[in-house]
C-alpha cells in the first residue's frame, strides 16, 4: 500500500532487465503517474513489464516548471514515481531538485533503490573502495572543469567518474595530466550488458589506447586515489599538518580524527594540530 500524496524514487536497470526489482515494478503500477526523464524510454521499460501508467516528462531543461506541476499534484494527495532512463534517479540524473522541493514542502519522499552504476563499477573495480568520492560528470566548462581536478590533485580516496563515449579521450587526457600517467585506473565499461568489461590499467595506458581506438558503450572510471606521502618525504610544519587536518574535518571528520589522520601522514605530533586546530575555531 502507498503513502497518498508521497513521491517514490525508483531505481530501474543500468542494462539488465532482471535487475528491476519486484518491489520497484510494484510501485510502479501503483503510483497514480510516472515522471520519466524520457517518456520514450520508460514506455519501454514499463511494456516490457506490463505496466500501464500515465507518463509525464521531468527533464534537465523542464524541470522547474514540471517540478511545480508535479508538487501541486503530490499536495493534492496524487502518488508519483519518479524514474531516470537508468539507474538511481537523482544520481546525475534529474530527480535531486525535486527531491529537495520535495523535502522543503514537507511531500514525503521514499527510495526504492535499485542499480547505480557508480557502486557497481567500484565494486568489481579491484581498486580500494573503503573510502571513495563521487565525482559525477567532469564540467565540458573549461574553468569549472579545471577548478574541479585541481580539487582532487591530493586526494587520497579512491574517485568515481562517469563520462559520455565521445569525451572519454578528452577526459582521459586530463586524467593522466592531472594525476600523473601512472596512476591505476578501471575502465568499467557496458555494466550489466552482453559485452560487460572492466580494464584495470593505468591512464597514462587508457590514454594512449583510446587516442588509436574507439570508445564505445558507457563507461565508469574508478581511478585509485593518491599515496599519501611518507611523513620523511615532506618537510610538514605544524601549520601545514592542521590546514591538511582542516580539509579532512571539511570531508566530514570530526576535529580528533582530522587530527589523527594529519598526524599520521604528517609525522606532526596528533596533540599538536590538535590544538592548533582548536585556537583556529575560538
Ligand atoms: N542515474 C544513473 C546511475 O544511477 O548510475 C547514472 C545516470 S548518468 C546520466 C549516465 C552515466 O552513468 C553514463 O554516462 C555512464 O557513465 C554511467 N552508466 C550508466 N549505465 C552504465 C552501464 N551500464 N555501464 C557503465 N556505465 C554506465
Amino acid at each position: 500500500m502507498l503513502e497518498k500524496g508521497a513521491l517514490y524514487i525508483v531505481g530501474t536497470p543500468i542494462g539488465n532487465l532482471g535487475d528491476m526489482s519486484p518491489r520497484g515494478r510494484e510501485v510502479l503500477a501503483q503510483v497514480d503517474f510516472i515522471a520519466a526523464e524520457d517518456t520514450r524510454v520508460t514506455r519501454g521499460l514499463l511494456t516490457h513489464f506490463d505496466i500501464h501508467k500515465p507518463l509525464l516528462s521531468y527533464f534537465e531543461h523542464n524541470k522547474a516548471d514540471r517540478g511545480e506541476q508535479i508538487l501541486s499534484r503530490l499536495l493534492a494527495g496524487e502518488t508519483c514515481a519518479l524514474v531516470s532512463d537508468a539507474g538511481m534517479p537523482a544520481i546525475s540524473d534529474p530527480g535531486e531538485t525535486l527531491v529537495a522541493s520535495c523535502r522543503e514542502r514537507g511531500v514525503p519522499v521514499y527510495a526504492v533503490p535499485g542499480p547505480t552504476a557508480a557502486t557497481s563499477a567500484l565494486a568489481i573495480s579491484g581498486l580500494p573502495t573503503g573510502r571513495f568520492t563521487f565525482e559525477g560528470f567532469l564540467s565540458v566548462n573549461k574553468r569549472s572543469r579545471r577548478e574541479h581536478l585541481l580539487a582532487l590533485e591530493r586526494e587520497q580516496r579512491t574517485m568515481v567518474f562517469y563520462e559520455a563515449p565521445h569525451k572519454l579521450r578528452r577526459t582521459l587526457s586530463d586524467f593522466a595530466k592531472t594525476f600523473g600517467e601512472d596512476r591505476p585506473v578501471a575502465l568499467a565499461r557496458e555494466l550489466t550488458k552482453l559485452h560487460e568489461e572492466v580494464w584495470r590499467t593505468t591512464l597514462g595506458e587508457a590514454a594512449a589506447h583510446y587516442r588509436e581506438h574507439e570508445p564505445r558503450g558507457e563507461y565508469v572510471l574508478v581511478i585509485a586515489g593518491a599515496a599519501p606521502p611518507a611523513p620523511s618525504e615532506t618537510a610538514w610544519g605544524p601549520e601545514e599538518a592542521a590546514s591538511l587536518a582542516r580539509e579532512r574535518m571539511a570531508q566530514g571528520l570530526s576535529a580528533s580524527e582530522a587530527a589523527k589522520e594529519a598526524a599520521k601522514e604528517t609525522g606532526v605530533r596528533k596533540g599538536e594540530i590538535y590544538k592548533l586546530l582548536m585556537e583556529g575555531m575560538e
